[in-house]
Order: C-alpha cells, then sequence, then structure tokens
C-alpha cells in the first residue's frame, strides 16, 4: 500500500482521537469545577452564628447537627460534625 495513502486514513483517525482527548478533558473540568462551586455552596450555608443550617436543596433552615433536612430528608452541610453544647432537647426547650 502507498504510504500516502495510508496517511489519509490515518488522519481522520486521529482527528478523531485528538477532539475526543480535548472533549474529554473539557467535560472533566466542568464537573470539577461544578463540584467545587457546591462544596462551596455547601460550605456558605452553615450559619454558625444563629446557628441553623440552611439546607442546599430545597433552602429550609434547619438546626446544626442535623444530618437531614426536614422539610426535603436531603443531607445537610456539616451534618457530620455534631454540635452538642445544647444539652438534652428537655433542657433547649424543644420538647
Ligand atoms: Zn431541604
Amino acid at each position: 500500500m502507498d504510504p500516502v495513502v495510508v496517511a489519509y486514513w490515518l488522519l481522520p483517525i486521529v482527528a478523531f482521537v485528538l477532539f475526543l482527548g480535548a472533549y474529554t478533558y473539557f467535560v472533566y473540568r466542568r464537573l470539577d469545577q461544578r463540584a467545587t462551586e457546591l462544596s462551596k455552596r455547601r460550605e456558605a450555608a452553615i450559619d454558625r452564628e444563629s446557628g441553623s443550617v440552611v439546607c442546599p436543596d430545597c433552602g429550609a433552615e434547619n438546626d446544626l447537627g442535623y444530618t437531614y433536612c426536614r422539610r426535603c430528608v436531603g443531607e445537610l452541610p456539616g451534618g457530620a460534625n455534631h454540635r452538642r453544647t445544647g444539652g438534652s432537647p428537655a433542657r433547649r426547650g424543644i420538647v
């Protein structure tokens, strides 16, 4: 086979592989940016001054220390590090 003909055959394949690589790179970069944005939003949602957490999914205010939202049962930011300074619910006047 003529090497020039082989080169013409390879050209679209090489172009496709290059396009695929660039596409994958940009998709991953966008996903990474989105994840960073989301984690920033979750951090900002924690309002430690008022002792409440705003749900990132539905916007409902929840008391600090809860893992799940009381309205939509979505996972709340900072739910893992419980802050138990108020004592029992009865002592805080909840019950
Ligand atoms: Zn919610």
